[in-house]
């Protein structure tokens, strides 16, 4: 068991980070906490981003920037203890993990929207029929008003960074819901941004279901969730009275398909990568694949191998994470204990541990269509492997589910990977790899179906949280007043040229 002893409240915020937002924010601040962990708070400060929203509607670029500026100081001068809280929630999380698939992609998501930001503000030119010209159309980027945010417990941070990164982006005021099964994460990220930021443009909800449930019926301008699809539903109902735009990101079942060329070894690096980093707690982790029976023997040796080659002495081992909580265990625990016992393949020489909820990878071969492990999303480093014989027959496995979150395509044949890509519909895709989609700032990320509604993500995310008006520019000089009633003689001979 890895040493997690060490204190996050000993860390202290670097007092050197001020807060450059030039909203006035003294005086909001006694009324307007940064931190909110009642109903009632959480009314109050709402209503009081929604007046500012509405009575200071245009947010400068150089605001903006100085938003970004804060976050990214935030991480960089809180980076260590935000880890560490995060750690003490799961038990132990490796912290090369969280600088991997947290802090990188915030960093480098901040840099992107910094660097990014400024054009895609800015008022742009759309293209126009001839008909109407000499008028001209634009399209004009407009802040919301209030974003809510709700985080899940999984990736606590980039999860809340990156909504937020794009809701700044676009000149929004925040209010961020964390989750209230990664408690320690939620306080200390809560205290920093209390510290970096002002009420008056970003506050942290603290609290538990309750607290949850009353922030998703706030009458927000765009409620961006991301959590599991059985949640999500409820969100969505509680928008809906309000007419709230929701973006849902969700789970679901991410398969990979192995096609009969693949190079073997590197598809199982890959896909092992996947299912073992955060010890499979991930939304686009690869859920299950789909492999000729043929190579499932070969699979498990070489999953075996990998497993000593990464994550030697499993048991004590700081560059592996821990399940989150009991109840998640005991939930995967479920899972495997319900399987005919030739199904279950040990890849490491470690059982999963009930008290300290280290679970080292297992493999599954072939569980049946209807096993828990197969009607659920496992979230977890569990990995069954299921046969198919042909292509369509594969896709019709797919197809035959929830859309998922992500597919992932492993093999050279150029005709069967553009069939799969062109036959199933995920969120993403990947071809030869798994998650690092979710990495690049230059494609949306989302789910479809159960999977989720809605992208984010650099230009995709920003214009997600914004209003993107379309304005059409009417010249002195046009032609439209030629068609006014009395319709007669140029309208008609115009209708006749244009209905078909
Ligand atoms: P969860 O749905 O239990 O909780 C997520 C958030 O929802 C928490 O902040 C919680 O306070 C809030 N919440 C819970 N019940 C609520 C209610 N009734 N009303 C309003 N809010 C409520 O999800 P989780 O267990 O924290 O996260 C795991 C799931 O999230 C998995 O399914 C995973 O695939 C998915 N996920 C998706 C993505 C993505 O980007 N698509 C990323 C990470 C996780």
């Amino acid at each position: 068991m890895i040493d997690n002893t060490q204190s996050t409240d000993e860390q202290p915020l670097n007092d050197q980070a001020t807060n450059s937002s030039n909203t006035s924010s003294q005086a909001a601040t006694k009324h307007n906490p940064s931190i909110i962990a009642s109903v009632d708070e959480l009314q109050k400060q709402f209503l009081h981003l929604q007046k500012l929203s509405r009575s200071q509607p245009i947010i400068e670029w150089s605001t903006r920037l100085d938003q970004l500026d804060n976050l990214e100081a935030l991480l960089s001068d809180n980076q260590d203890s935000l880890a560490q809280a995060i750690s003490a929630d799961f038990g132990y999380r490796s912290t090369s993990e969280t600088q991997f698939a947290e802090l990188f992609p915030s960093f480098t998501g901040i840099s992107h929207a910094k660097k990014n930001g400024k054009s895609w503000m800015k008022t742009r030119r759309a293209s126009i029929s001839a008909l109407y010209l000499p008028a001209h159309n634009e399209i004009q980027p407009q802040p919301l008003g209030v974003v809510g945010i709700i985080v899940p417990w999984n990736y606590p941070l980039y999860l809340a960074i990156g909504p937020m990164i794009d809701a700044l982006t676009a000149g929004n005021r925040i209010m961020v819901k964390m989750s209230e099964a990664a408690p320690k994460f939620a306080e200390a990220f809560a205290k920093a941004v209390a510290h970096y930021f002002s009420s008056d443009m970003v506050s942290v909800v603290l609290g538990e279901v309750d607290i949850a449930e009353a922030f998703s019926k706030l009458p927000f301008d765009h409620l961006l969730y991301t959590g599991s699809t059985e949640v999500g539903k409820k969100i969505m109902a509680a928008a809906a009275p309000n007419l709230t735009p929701v973006t849902l990101e969700l789970g679901g079942k991410s398969p990979v398909i192995v096609l009969d060329d693949v190079n073997l070894e590197s598809a199982v690096n890959r896909v092992m990568m996947g299912k073992t980093i955060n010890a499979g707690q991930t939304c686009i982790a690869p859920d299950y694949v789909l492999i000729h029976r043929k190579y499932h023997q070969r699979f498990i040796e070489l999953a075996t191998a990998w497993m000593q080659q990464h994550y030697p002495n499993i048991a004590n081992n700081q560059d592996y994470s821990y399940i989150i909580n009991k109840e998640q265990f005991n939930r995967v625990q479920g899972y495997i204990a319900g399987l005919p016992t030739d199904q279950v393949h040990k890849i490491t020489d470690v059982d999963a541990n009930n008290d300290s909820r280290l679970m080292p990878p297992l493999i599954i071969t072939e569980p049946a269509a209807d096993s828990k492990v197969m009607q659920n999303e496992i979230f977890a480093p569990v990995l069954p492997l299921m046969h198919y014989e042909t292509l369509d027959e594969a896709i019709e496995f797919v197809n035959a589910r929830p859309r998922p979150l992500a597919l992932y395509i492993f093999g050279n044949d150029d005709r069967s990977i553009e069939k799969l890509r062109t036959h199933t519909v995920s969120g993403g895709v990947c071809i030869n790899e798994v998650i690092i989609h979710v990495a690049q700032h230059d494609l949306p990320f989302g789910g479809v179906g159960h999977s989720g509604m809605g992208s984010y993500h650099g230009k995709a995310g920003f214009e997600r949280l914004s209003h993107m008006k379309p304005v059409f520019v009417q010249a002195k000089i046009n032609g439209l007043n030629l068609f006014l009633p009395p319709y007669e003689g140029l309208f008609k001979r115009a209708m006749g040229i244009f209905l078909k």
